[in-house]
Formats: structure tokens, C-alpha cells, sequence
């Protein structure tokens, strides 16, 4: 079934692709959401929510709508932050700012999530509340963790969470959906090293990292090659490495490097980074040299409650679309892992089409047609849950 009771679907979906491009025209990097979160509440007070917390860790908003009833909280979640990439679409509602655009659909996500405010406006949830957030911050993986931890997010904490994202490389509209380990953990280490500088023509009188370096890199990578240390899939990327200055008169003193560290589960990333923190204390030591390590973009793995996925299946089956089980976890990250290593919860993916340009990349838009799958999903997850009641039967 592809109606809702009360609601003249093509209208709410032109109005959502509306919302969806403003909030493209005016795309804002994480942590700087203000305007899209204004946009976004703009759009919600039309639908009258009980209530609407702003605010909550930086930027994210909540809507609320409560039946005053006993019952479970769900909460749906959207993300709301750009990226840092140079738009080179030339498209009516392309990107105001330069070097800003929405190259992960988060856009489309909060024009989705903003529709069901319509959507339960009219077909009010019979049991328990149900609670829109709008997350920040969910590109830099901080988003979540700060919803979390805001005394605010204690009012709304949710009994089952559940959140969606368009997938380019599988077919527009299909549902894509596994249980328990759905994307992986992720996480950037910083090695600093320091050194002492020293003349180049007196290389002895110095300590440059730079020995020290390729022994580093080639012991990261190999790391996660081995076949007893880790219980699954683990990935090490090294992203960056740094040394000195372009000074053909000084040895160097200091330098970094800088990796991704990957994991389809939390427990190997625990052991990934007990390893690198062992193999560059070793060499620290072989090579004399201080060694500084730090973390950044800390995504732990997301992972699907089982019973919450039965709920994506039953509502793609009601929603008359086709559901595509996926046999192994992504290998990206989504901030949505903070939100399941504490409530029972899923993500799923929404086909955005197989030679769709990828997540990222400087041509990619969301696509408009997914806007409504996203809807009628998020409809009836809500339905199975809060049994939506129709005011108007
Ligand atoms: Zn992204
Ligand atoms: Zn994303």
C-alpha cells in the first residue's frame, strides 16, 4: 500500500523536495547546522509537534508528538550536516557556498524525517510518543554521542531507534537491510613523533623521525593481516604522513602520521588499538623518539537488534517494497552506532540507484524519488509500533 489515510502523498512529497533543496542551496558543515536546524523547525510548527527541544548537543532539535498514553518512545532519526566539498553540479538549487555542499543526502534524510511531522500530525500515534530527531555533527561522528549526553536527551531517550540512509550502487527504492553488524567501527589515530632538528650537513647531531617512519607504516598495515588477533574484519588506512619542513638545510625533528582504523566489530577495534598503540610504543623506544597518540572521529560499529529489523522488514512488506538482505557490513561509518551500542535499534538503506554517482563524491545530489520510499517506511515502522490512528476515521 503506497497511501496514508489523511494525506495527499504527491503534495507532501513536493513540499518535502522543496525543504530538501533549500536546505541544499544552504548546505552547513558540521557543528555549524543553525540555519538548517531553523529551516527544518520552520517546516515542523506548521505540524504542530506537543513539543520541539532545540538545541540538544549543538545543533540537533527534537519534535515531538505524544499520545499522553502508556507505550513505548520511538525515535527516528535524521542527519543534517554537509561536507566540505566543492559542489560541481549546476542545478537551479545548487550550493550557495563554496567548497560546501549536501554530498551524503543528509538533506534528503531531514526532508524525509520532516514529512512524517505531516504524516503524524494527522495520524496520531494511539500508544507512546514518537520523537523526531534531527541529528548534527554526524559527519565528524560526534553528533550522536553529544545527543546522548545532553541532560535534555533524558526526557526523549527512546525504547527503539531507527534511522535510514540512501545507498548509490543498489537499485532505487530497495530496501537494504542486515541484522546485527550493519556498518563498521571506525576511528582515526594521530601518531605524533618527536624528534631533535639538526643542521642536514650534521644528521648525527640530530634525531630525525624520518628512520623510524617506513618501519611505522609497514607495521600498521600489517596489522590487521593477522589471522589470530581479530574475531572479524579489520582494515588499517593510513591517511597522512608529515615530516619536517621543505628546509634543505635542517634534518628534521618532528613529524605524524595519521591512519584510519576499521572493524566490522567493536571488540576488534579494541584489540586493533591495543596493537597499534604497542607497535608504535616499541618503536618509540627502538628509535628514541616521543611518541604523542590521539584519536579523532571515533565511530563505533552499528548494530542491528534483531527484532527492530523484523519491523523494517514487515514495513518494507507494507509499503510494497522490495527488501535486499546484504550478506556483510558495510565498511563505512555512520555515527548512528552510538545510538545502538545504547538502545535497541536499526539502520537501513534505501537504494538511491546502481550507477548512481557514490556518497562524496563532487557530482553526487540526493535523488528526489527516494523521498517518498523513505516516507511510506518511516510510516510504517511508526504504525507497528505506535498503531498511527487516523483523527479524521
Ligand atoms: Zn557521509
Ligand atoms: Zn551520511
Amino acid at each position: 500500500m503506497s497511501q496514508i489515510p489523511g494525506i495527499k502523498i504527491s503534495e507532501l512529497i513536493a513540499e518535502a523536495i522543496k525543504l530538501r533543496k533549500t536546505l541544499h542551496r544552504y548546505p552547513e558543515v558540521s557543528g555549524q547546522e543553525r540555519q538548517t536546524a531553523g529551516w527544518i523547525k520552520a517546516f515542523l510548527e506548521k505540524y504542530r509537534p506537543d513539543q520541539v527541544i532545540e538545541g540538544i548537543g549543538g545543533h540537533s532539535m527534537a519534535a515531538i508528538f505524544d499520545s499522553q498514553k502508556e507505550g513505548p518512545t520511538l525515535m527516528l532519526r535524521a542527519d543534517m550536516d554537509a561536507l566540505p566539498i566543492l559542489e560541481v553540479n549546476d542545478f537551479p538549487h545548487k550550493s550557495q557556498y563554496d567548497g560546501v555542499s549536501h554530498k551524503c543526502g543528509h538533506d534528503g534524510h531531514s526532508a524525509i524525517l520532516a514529512a512524517i511531522s505531516a504524516v503524524v500530525a494527522k495520524n496520531r500515534p494511539s500508544k507512546g510518543r514518537l520523537v523526531l530527531l534531527f541529528q548534527a555533527e554526524e559527519e565528524t561522528g560526534q553528533g550522536a554521542e553529544k545527543v546522548i549526553k545532553d541532560p535534555k536527551f533524558q526526557d526523549i531517550k527512546p525504547d527503539f531507534i531507527f534511522s535510514l540512509h540512501n545507498l548509490p550502487g543498489f537499485k532505487k527504492h530497495t530496501v537494504i537491510i542486515k541484522e546485527k553488524a550493519f556498518a563498521s567501527a571506525s576511528k582515526g589515530v594521530i601518531i605524533k613523533l618527536q624528534g631533535r632538528s639538526s643542521h642536514a650537513a650534521h644528521p648525527e647531531k640530530g634525531n630525525s623521525p624520518g628512520p623510524m617512519l617506513p618501519e611505522l607504516i609497514d607495521g600498521l598495515l600489517k596489522i590487521p593481516k593477522s589471522k589470530t588477533d581479530f574475531q572479524d574484519f579489520t582494515l588499517i588506512t593510513v591517511i597522512h604522513v608529515h615530516m619536517g619542513e621543505v628546509a634543505f638545510g635542517t634534518n628534521p625533528g618532528d613529524g605524524v602520521v595519521m591512519a584510519t582504523l576499521r572493524s566490522y566489530r567493536n571488540i576488534d577495534m579494541q584489540t586493533l588499538t591495543e596493537k597499534v598503540e604497542q607497535h608504535v610504543r616499541t618503536l618509540a623506544a627502538k628509535y628514541k623518539i616521543d611518541a604523542d597518540i590521539s584519536y579523532a572521529e571515533v565511530f563505533p560499529a552499528t548494530h542491528n537488534n534483531t527484532w527492530c529489523c523484523e519491523v523494517i522488514e514487515q514495513a518494507a512488506t507494507a509499503g510494497n517494497l522490495t527488501l535486499y538482505p546484504i550478506n556483510l557490513p558495510f565498511r563505512w561509518s555512520e555515527d548512528f552506532g552510538h545510538f545502538t551500542l545504547n538502545y535497541p535499534g536499526a539502520l537501513f538503506g534505501i537504494g538511491a540507484g546502481r550507477n548512481y554517482p557514490s556518497l562524496h563524491q563532487g557530482d553526487y545530489d540526493f535523488p528526489d524519488e527516494i523521498i517518498k520510499t523513505g516516507v511510506m517506511m518511516f510510516y510504517h515502522i511508526a504504525d507497528q509500533i505506535l498503531n498511527l490512528s487516523n483523527k479524521d476515521v
